[in-house]
């Protein structure tokens, strides 16, 4: 079975014995409702590292929108298997309270790339996922944390943040995994309902053809998706859009 702390001193002093013992520790955040994406992350980290920890989390304060954090799926019993089958060691489950002992006075502000794509259209989300993971780089104290490009703009801002601030860990970037038909592994996917599961793969379909940012998005509406935005940045092409309720996001490179 595995290890599941909650605890942030008794976390603490586990990996510091790790560190004692000159263990490399690697270290996957996530959200919970764990997938292939998460999946290939936790594989990453188990080849690369002594030892992985993982942590789940739905973090209140990078939602923007109170409805998104009390719909975001939790489904911690798959979760546990994934985790098993895949090798990792520890299981972080930390508490809001604990985490927030501040009650979020003390935050992390990045003042130019939290601000464009979905930071414009997220308010406070990049703040909320920066405190969120310094905090979390702080109690864990990895060798190395990874994440997806899915999220890019997440990354980037993440490596950003631990360049600025001389922390002690590597960042690796990890490739987007997709389902067969495209779509981008994302928990949300869990959300849409049949018929916007089906039209779903046309949004990578149409990120990657299109010859232009303003054609990608009169073709995802004429389909029935509301584009957030489609923009040419670093070379890659990014979007969000809704199906219905739910927010995708999603980027290639061009
Ligand atoms: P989340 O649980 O959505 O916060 O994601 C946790 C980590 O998994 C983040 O670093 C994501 O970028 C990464 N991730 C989520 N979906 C995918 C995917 N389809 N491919 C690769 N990484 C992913």
């Amino acid at each position: 079975m595995i290890k599941q702390i909650t605890n942030i001193d008794e976390i603490k002093y586990l990996t510091n014995t790790f560190h004692s013992k000159k263990k490399s520790v690697g270290f996957v955040p996530t959200m919970g409702a764990l997938h292939a994406g998460h999946e290939s992350l936790f594989k990453k980290s188990v080849s690369e590292n002594d030892i992985t920890v993982a942590s789940i989390f739905v973090n209140r304060t990078q939602f923007n929108d109170a409805d998104d954090y009390k719909n975001y799926p939790r489904t911690i019993e798959n979760d546990l298997q994934v985790l098993e089958k895949t090798g990792v060691d520890v299981l972080f489950l930390p508490k809001h309270e604990e985490i927030y002992n501040d009650d979020y006075r003390y935050r992390i502000v990045e003042n130019s790339l939290s601000k464009i794509l979905c930071g414009s259209s997220r308010l406070g989300h990049f703040e909320g996922v920066l405190t969120i993971v310094l905090k979390l780089l702080n109690i864990v104290s990895p060798t190395k944390a990874y994440f997806g490009e899915k999220d890019y703009q997440q990354y980037l801002l993440i490596d950003g943040m631990c360049k600025a601030l001389f922390m002690n860990v590597e960042i690796v970037s990890c490739a987007i995994i997709r389902e067969k038909d495209g779509l981008a592994m994302s928990s949300r996917n869990l959300l849409l309902t049949h018929d916007e599961r089906k039209i779903a793969p046309n949004f990578y379909k149409i990120l990657r053809n299109a010859e232009s940012t303003s054609l990608a998005k009169t073709q995802l509406e004429r389909l029935g998706f509301q584009v957030d935005y489609i923009e040419d940045l670093y070379r890659r092409r990014f979007g969000a859009v809704f199906l219905g309720k739910v927010r995708l996001i999603d980027n290639v490179q061009i």
